[in-house]
């Protein structure tokens, strides 16, 4: 039975400044899982990579990586470990082929061995043809592979990655889904982190949801994309109002005084919320439909 990937018990972050980034977060990946953890920003995605990574010292908490301990064996658990971060982490002066030959190096792979295996990893990310060129010379979307390859070149189980389609045009946003999915499919654990509900719908089997430091949502992409399975709605009110009512199982935001906005499941009947606005003294002028909500009120929704 396939083990877990990833394992992170109560997991605590406070940043010398006092900020509580993360407030003992617990959650496991499975081995071969493709995971997205999702929040919007300042949720505390980064910390988390980061301690996983070891680049962020954690205030309290474990982590295992398939079963080590990053701080009994922390050699071990990075050799097992990919992490591609959002910032470039190269030499801009230096030859394609010669960042990753050096990163090799790092991890005790030299010679003989280190070669096929620079070149391998340099093919399979379509980098092999810019292989003599200088780092800065390439587009965004190609630095952003080098960083792949540097991340992959150790051969690790568990490979980690922090947004990384942020700033990427659509083109290039689909051709590294491609190539993640690939990267899965070939045995390679996979976390990563993004702001995209739909990137983590086009790839990941599982998803954890992380809103100021909390684990909210912990499921399968197919149950939470069932539990998302709402329409948006506008409300036009007919006298303002200072605060949106609280009404169990129909989440409302105001978005200014006057305009009451709300996400529905389709399994819930829209009169049902006309009623409850009504018990709180509450006209509505009129309604429309509005998709495009969504995005806004998803973490909302699936807290309730
Ligand atoms: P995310 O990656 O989800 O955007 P982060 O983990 O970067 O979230 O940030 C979580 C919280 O911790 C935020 O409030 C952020 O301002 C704070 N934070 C992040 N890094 C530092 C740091 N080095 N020093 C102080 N506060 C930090």
């Amino acid at each position: 039975m396939a083990g877990f990937a990833l394992e992170i018990e109560n997991l605590k972050k406070v940043y010398s400044g006092g900020t509580e980034a993360l407030k003992g977060i617990s959650l496991k990946v499975q081995e071969g899982d493709f995971y997205a953890l999702l929040g919007p920003n300042g949720a505390g995605k980064s910390s988390t990579i980061g301690i996983i990574g070891t680049l962020v010292t954690k205030t309290s908490g474990n982590v295992k990586i398939f079963d080590i301990d990053i701080d009994k064996d922390p050699a071990i658990a990075k050799s097992m470990l990919g992490v591609v971060s959002q910032e470039i982490n190269f030499s801009q002066f230096e030859k394609v082929i010669d960042i990753v030959t050096t990163q090799a190096g790092f991890y005790g792979i030299t010679g003989s061995v280190s070669k096929p295996r620079v070149e391998a990893v340099l093919k399979r990310l379509g980098l092999w043809n810019q292989r003599d060129e200088q780092a800065r010379t390439l587009s965004g979307g190609y630095k952003r592979r080098l960083m792949i390859a540097k991340a992959l070149i150790h051969e690790p189980k568990l490979l980690i990655l922090d947004e990384p389609t942020a700033g990427v045009d659509i083109e290039l946003r689909r051709e590294m889904w491609n190539f993640l999915k690939e990267i899965n499919e070939n045995g390679t654990t996979i976390i990563l982190t993004t702001h995209y509900l739909e990137e983590a719908e086009q790839l990941c089997r599982n998803i954890g949801i992380i809103d100021q430091g909390e684990i909210i949502v912990d499921s399968s992409m197919q149950e939470l994309l069932r539990k998302l399975d709402v329409q948006g709605f506008v409300l036009d009110l007919e006298d303002p109002l200072e605060e949106a009512p609280s009404i169990d199982g129909f989440p409302l935001k105001l978005k200014d005084s006057l305009t009451l906005i709300t996400a529905i499941n389709r399994d819930k009947s829209i009169n049902n919320l006309f009623d409850e606005l009504n018990n709180h003294d509450i006209k509505i002028k009129s309604m429309r439909n509005e998709s495009n909500r969504l995005e806004e009120l998803f973490i909302d929704m699936i807290k309730k």
